[in-house]
């Protein structure tokens, strides 16, 4: 697996893969890798001939309170687990490479739907996703990109990006890939103590207890919200950021399911804010 650190080399080793004819895959993570992020590479493996991961903790997306410091890293073990999945290439740039001195251009989408869910509470954090995710597109120029499910609304965000942007790039969403209780994979669950990784179970099984609830008829997405939100509020660990269901598509709170909902949370454990959601197809 080759290790570019700078933007020249990704360009030429991506320009030589073009020039044989090899499609690209770009698969965009923050490092401190698990299972999560090993799915997303592997279906890239299996959609492209070639496949980039991008490890890098990008600051942009970080608010000025948030655990950008303290954010998990250990690129010696993320290259092992992306080696053993088939990635051609990481590209693990250092934040200057990324932001020279001066830099003051940001994609920002300015409709509503980055100032709903996660937005209420990381103002800034989807616009820092928008050009980093941005400026990976013109740097990797990948035919195809990854993004798992488990981050919903930035995945709808980027499909928006890519529309409005005419980016001339797939974007692939994967599966939630969980822990075997249930817990969502995430970077930040090793932010956990152990009282506090057993609570992290309410946010899982809020979504089982969603999903059943729609399975069995339920169209109120309200009432869907409400038994979710009163499972975590049992919870003692647990404080609720929010707990929504939204169109799949536009991020618009709705009161019924019908056409792609999606009810997404965010949660407090302690001091670690997790995230988890299901979709709904709806009639
Ligand atoms: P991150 O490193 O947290 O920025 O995540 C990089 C990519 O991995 C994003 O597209 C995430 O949605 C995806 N991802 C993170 N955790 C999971 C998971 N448990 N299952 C599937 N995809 C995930």
């Amino acid at each position: 697996m080759i290790i570019a650190t700078t933007i020249a080399q990704v360009r030429a080793q991506v320009a030589a893969w073009k020039k044989e004819g090899l499609t690209v895959g770009l698969v965009p993570t923050m490092g401190y890798l698990h299972e999560g992020h090993a799915s997303l590479v592997d279906e890239a493996v299996r959609q492209c001939d070639r496949v980039v991961a991008s490890d890098f903790v990008n600051p942009t997306q970080f608010g000025p309170n948030e655990d950008l410091e303290a954010y998990p890293r250990d690129f010696d073990r993320d290259c092992a687990l992306l080696e053993e999945h088939g990635c051609a290439m990481v590209f693990h740039p250092a934040v200057e490479e990324m932001y020279a001195p001066g830099a003051a251009t940001y994609v920002e989408i300015l409709s509503d739907m980055p100032k709903q869910l996660c937005g209420k509470t990381r103002p800034i954090h989807f616009r820092g996703v928008c050009t980093v995710v941005s400026k990976l597109f013109n740097i990797v120029t990948p035919d195809k990109a990854f993004f798992g499910q488990k981050d919903a609304q930035q995945l709808a965000i980027i499909r928006q990006m890519v529309r409005d942007l005419s980016y001339g790039i797939e974007i692939v969403g994967c599966p939630i890939v969980r822990e075997a209780d249930g817990l969502a994979k995430s970077s930040r669950n090793t932010y956990l103590s152990e009282a506090e990784r057993q609570a992290a179970l309410v946010l899982s099984e809020s979504v089982f207890l969603g999903q059943k609830m729609v399975a069995e008829g339920e169209t109120d997405a309200n009432k869907i919200v409400a038994a979710m939100t009163e499972h975590i509020q049992a919870q003692p660990l647990a404080k609720i950021d929010y707990v929504s269901a939204v169109d799949g598509v536009t991020m618009d709170p709705v009161d019924q399911i019908a056409g792609t909902v999606l009810v997404a949370m965010a949660v407090y454990i302690g001091k670690t804010r997790l995230i988890d959601n299901f979709i709904v197809e709806g009639k």
